[in-house]
């Protein structure tokens, strides 16, 4: 069968407002918030239901056609860009939230609503929902699990798959795997959900998930805190958690070139009067806001005796804390000030992070010394970003890859933390995996993908 009666088939099976032929793809749909080159897919489609899925992988399945699917494109590997002679799956119409039970603290989902959309319904449930990220109003729950996605919450709730009950996927031959169990025990053989879960969409297309919920505190206290080094900066973690349990809801470092950015793109005042070498934005969760106020307060000073802090703001309203909370949203701006953005989600052993900071400042700076660099992270849980300015390296962008990731390797990190390796960490992909590893990994996608149809190129 030619492309052209493939095409035929699928719109006359699907209609034509859910099916629609490459050169009618609008553009959002050629590429993602990566920077990747653009590219028209063969067609896109956009489902309203789990039948639409499955007659659509049947389908491709039959005539060996790809599939790349597609959440909020947000993603920065690469990972949702579409192929020349692949058809783009996005989920965008599946947006529905099936039921939300404030008593069992559980929500389901199709895989198209967006983050933001599922934290909210989550706080007027009187809940919350346990992550939360920059792209929050565009990228989707499909895609947050596809991603086994992070952010700032992981600390106290972990990563996306620790808020994953139960998965509704469809496979490469259009067969439904119905998992959406609302129970947290279930040891009766391999817990297959976890497969998709990071899976970047290439062993199937994520249409259902069923969500945990936590209690939502009562009171927050949010500080910005000013310190002299790296190893203060794990100190001061090390008191918070002392004192506040898995109540220390967010430990965000940035170090002093992240925060200059994020003041110039943002517009936003100095928060101290004196620059700092690093800053924490830190969110402890409890019952009552002026005890909590107190309470950090007395670690802060116990921290500035010890030498560890310089200088701190705690935040007297929630007004003021979002205002502390603006200087981390730089990330958002990066691909409108940097030309291109090249940026890096390592993970690291939380004690080497500084020490890693260090050398790709000191490698970068002997190789182009006129290099525009950040380094901000989700330090609590060893997650360090950095993102270069390409135009200050002279464009030598695999160059700066090649540099950092080998220094991933020599501190034994993962080049991935939260992104995924999509198309653009694959050449890197061995710096974190062993060949074994990669070769079990291929064996599940061929036991569940024999014709490698789903997002083919991607990770391996
Ligand atoms: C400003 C900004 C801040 C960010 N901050 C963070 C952060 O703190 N932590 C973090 O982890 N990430 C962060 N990201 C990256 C990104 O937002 C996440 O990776 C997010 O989870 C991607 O979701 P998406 O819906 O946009 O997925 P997409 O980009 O559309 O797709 C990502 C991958 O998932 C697959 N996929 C999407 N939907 C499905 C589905 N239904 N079934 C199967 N596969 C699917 C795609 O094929 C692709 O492989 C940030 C991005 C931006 C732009």
């Amino acid at each position: 069968m030619s492309r052209e009666q493939f095409l035929e088939q699928l719109i006359s099976t699907l209609g034509a407002d859910v099916a629609q032929r490459g050169a009618e793809v609008p553009q959002r749909f050629w590429t993602d918030w990566s920077g990747t080159p653009p590219v028209q897919p063969l067609a896109l489609v956009r489902p309203r239901s789990t039948e639409d899925v499955s007659a659509l992988l049947r389908l491709c399945s039959q005539h060996r056609v790809a599939v790349v699917p597609q959440g909020g494109l947000t993603g920065l590997a690469g990972a949702a860009v579409p192929a020349q002679d692949a058809v783009a799956v996005s989920l965008e119409r599946m947006n529905a939230i099936e039921e939300v039970n404030a008593q069992t603290g559980l929500m389901q989902v199709q895989a198209g609503v967006t983050l933001q959309t599922v934290q909210e319904t989550a706080v007027n449930a009187g809940m919350v929902f346990g992550v939360d990220l920059g792209a929050r109003g565009s990228c989707q729950i499909g895609g947050n699990v596809s991603t086994n996605a992070g952010g700032n919450g992981v600390l106290q709730h972990g990563m996306m798959r620790d808020q994953v009950l139960g998965l509704e996927v469809v496979l490469a031959d259009g067969s439904v795997l119905p998992m959406l169990r609302p129970m947290i025990k279930n040891n009766t053989g391999y817990d297959l959900k976890q497969f998709f879960i990071g899976a970047e969409g290439t062993l199937g297309i994520v249409t259902r998930v069923l969500l945990r919920l936590r209690p939502a505190p009562q009171a927050t206290a949010t500080t910005l805190v000013a310190m002299p080094d790296f190893d203060s900066a794990l100190a001061v973690l090390k008191r918070m958690q002392s004192r506040f349990g898995n109540s220390v809801a967010a430990y965000e470092l940035m170090w002093d070139s992240f925060v200059q950015a994020s003041m110039s793109w943002l517009k936003l005042s100095a928060p101290f009067a004196e620059r700092h070498p690093l800053l924490a934005l830190i969110n402890i969760d409890g019952k009552d806001e002026a005890q909590l106020q107190s309470e950090m307060q007395e670690v802060l000073e116990q921290a500035m005796e010890a030498g560890e802090v310089l200088d701190a703001i705690v935040a007297q309203s929630v007004a003021q804390a979002q205002t502390l909370w603006k200087l981390r949203e730089a990330p958002a701006e990066l691909n409108n000030h940097m030309h291109p953005a090249i940026n890096f989600d390592v993970s690291l052993p939380q004690a080497d992070i500084g020490r890693f900071a260090e050398a790709c400042e000191a490698a970068f700076t002997a190789r182009w010394p006129g290099k525009h660099s950040l380094y901000f992270g989700h330090v609590g849980d060893g997650n360090l970003h950095v993102s270069v300015d390409g135009k200050t390296v002279n464009g030598e962008c695999d160059a700066v890859e090649a540099e950092l990731y080998g220094l991933v390797a020599a501190f034994k990190g993962s080049v991935s933390a939260e992104h995924g390796i999509g198309l653009h960490k694959k050449p890197y992909l061995y710096a974190s995996r062993t060949p074994q590893e990669l070769a079990a990994m291929r064996a599940i996608k061929l036991a569940l993908d024999p014709l490698s149809l789903m997002n083919p190129g991607k990770v391996f």
